[in-house]
């Protein structure tokens, strides 16, 4: 085995290494010292953290850096400021006895006018989280002119947290940039891309076993009717009361209105999106980092770079069209070792993209059935009765009340107490599930049929009814619609789906009844299940809305 000496590093470093009680150089600082050193190498190293691979460019860097020239000269990105902290306190470590040689770090979440001032004290080596560098670099803080070495450490990480862009811009910008190191943990395509664009025939490492794919993470989905989405997502939210996650959507309008609805149904829920000043937006990091808000909806963009641990769900409201992007969201569960759920609502003409990323994250996905109301309630129950047992009693001053409600409670058993406080807690909870529907689209394969095999058609409902609808119909048609002209619209104040509560409550017809609905300002038109035409005509049409006569009947009969 050879030692620190041998690989060809400085006494003054190898004094260092010694200081920190390193025997023998680890296998990856073994491979990569010796080639890092000569300072014209690329290098891809594939290795987790632990396997000593911040010595392993930690050293070399320091010895191929002139400590004389007192401009950033070489560059460490890293994607968050955690990392970007430690990779600076070893480095400083090594170079202990090096006096004049400086190592930054730059990272968002904190005074950029402190790090600029810093910046301009002739430090040699930076060490950056790439949204806070390409800042720097946009108000001229920092050169990038005179950096010969770039170092991309978890590569993988930046590209799951949406820094593609930005990693790409730095290397771009690095016109004297001699040496590339890459180092990551895993290998997807996109890091091949980048090496082979950026890097000129890299050495590569590999240490210990390398993932594709993030095995901590659960990918799973439910398939439900596209006008389900929101009643599904709200379902799941219920089914797992300790979630901690994020929500995607696919809009900033999406983003928004879902976090309005929600906030006004009591959820701890706010959007992150682009029109958002960097104050608001801080605001609502904060509130989601110390767990004042259990959700955060984002679109793409907004999320890029959230670096917040401890997410146990990522919920794609919708598939994103983008494999990548399905992989940068997904990405933000399932760290530094935890398990995480990466959950997609679907409805069942995206399976063929489902599929698409599946086969490309090389991972299977788990169909899950979507939570009937009474799971839920079963769910909240003993959730919060876990919550009332854990309940903290020991400051306050409940021992005084204690005699008063003892007696108040004389005649009541401890069951009925028990009853009640569940009551108070659930009885909102318990009517709102109390019929729920069955928001779950069953799909099976088409056996033996040729033009429609590997296709996914409905299959009967639990309910009892067969929707024998198949291709050009919608599969969230029920068959046999019959459509409806009435004389609502959104002049009348109504949005589509209060239209459509208004339209069901007053014939007491379920979701399921109804097909499409087009509204205008005047008029709107309703499909209706043609066995359920006629009671939403006759518990609608004569009755009155706002003092107006309300028209109903079926299209193009008047
Ligand atoms: P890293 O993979 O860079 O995060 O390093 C993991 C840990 O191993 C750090 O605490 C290092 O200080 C330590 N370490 C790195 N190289 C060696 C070595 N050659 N011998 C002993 N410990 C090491």
């Amino acid at each position: 085995m050879a030692t620190f000496e041998e690989l060809g590093l400085d006494a003054k470093l190898v004094q260092a290494t010694d200081a920190l009680g390193f025997e023998n150089p680890t296998p990856i600082q073994e491979k990569a010292i010796p080639v890092l050193l000569s300072g014209t190498k690329d290098l891809v190293g594939l290795a987790q953290t632990g396997t000593g691979k911040t010595a392993a460019f930690g050293l070399p860097l320091l010895q191929l850096v002139q400590a004389a020239d007192r401009f950033p000269q070489a560059l460490v990105v890293c994607p968050t400021r955690e990392l970007c902290m430690q990779i600076v306190s070893e480095v400083e470590q090594f170079k202990k006895f090096m006096p004049g040689m400086h190592v930054i770090a730059v990272y968002g979440g904190t005074s950029i006018g402190l790090q600029i001032r810093d910046l301009k004290r002739g430090i040699q080596i930076v060490v950056a989280t790439p949204g806070r560098l390409i800042d720097l670099i946009e108000r001229k803080a920092i050169n990038l002119e005179q950096i010969k070495y770039v170092v991309l450490d978890e590569a993988d990480e930046m590209l799951n947290m949406g820094f593609q862009d930005d990693i790409e811009f730095i290397l771009q910008n690095t016109p004297k940039r001699e040496a590339t190191w890459l180092f990551s943990a895993t290998m997807p395509p996109e890091i091949r891309r980048v090496s082979r664009k950026y890097m000129q025939q890299p050495f590569e490492i590999t240490v210990g076993k390398v993932n594709t794919a993030n095995k901590n993470i659960d990918h799973q989905y439910y398939v439900t009717a596209a006008h389900h989405r929101y009643e599904t997502l709200k379902r799941i939210i219920d089914f797992n009361p300790g979630i901690y996650g994020i929500i995607f959507t696919r809009t900033k309008a999406d983003a928004q209105n879902i976090a309005e609805k929600l906030t006004r149904e009591g959820y701890d829920i706010d959007a992150l999106h682009g029109d958002l000043t960097q104050q608001q937006r801080d605001k609502v990091m904060g509130e989601f980092r110390d767990k004042t808000l259990q959700l955060l909806i984002a679109t793409d963009v907004a999320a890029r770079g959230i670096d917040v641990q401890g997410i146990t769900h990522v919920i794609n409201y919708e598939l994103p069209d983008d494999v990548e992007v399905y992989t940068h969201r997904s990405g933000r569960t399932g760290r530094a070792g935890n398990t995480g759920i990466s959950l997609s609502i679907i409805h069942s003409r995206e399976i063929g993209k489902l599929r698409q990323i599946e086969r490309m994250v090389q991972l299977q996905f788990h169909k899950l059935e979507i939570p009937g109301g009474k799971d839920v309630c079963r769910k909240q129950f003993f959730h919060f009765m876990d919550k009332l047992l854990q309940a903290d009693i020991s400051h306050g001053d409940y021992e005084t009340y204690v005699p008063m409600l003892a007696e108040k409670f004389a005649d009541i058993s401890k069951e009925e107490v028990l009853k009640r406080v569940a009551a108070l807690e659930f009885d909102r909870f318990l009517k709102y599930y109390e019929n729920a529907e069955d928001l779950n689209v069953r799909m099976r394969e088409l056996k033996g049929d040729g033009a429609g095999r590997g296709r996914e058609r409905k299959e009967s409902s639990p309910g009892g009814r067969q929707y024998r609808d198949t291709r050009g119909r919608e599969f969230n048609g029920k068959g046999d619609y019959m459509k409806l002209f009435v004389n609502l619209g959104s002049k009348d104040g109504f949005y589509k789906a209060s239209f459509l509560q208004f339209i069901l409550d007053m014939s007491d017809l379920k979701k399921e009844a109804l097909g499409r609905i087009d509204m205008k300002e005047m008029n709107s038109w309703v499909e209706v299940d043609r066995r359920s035409a006629n009671q939403m005509i006759r518990s609608i049409d004569g009755k009155n809305y706002k003092g107006r006569r309300i028209r109903m009947n079926e299209a193009n009969s008047r």
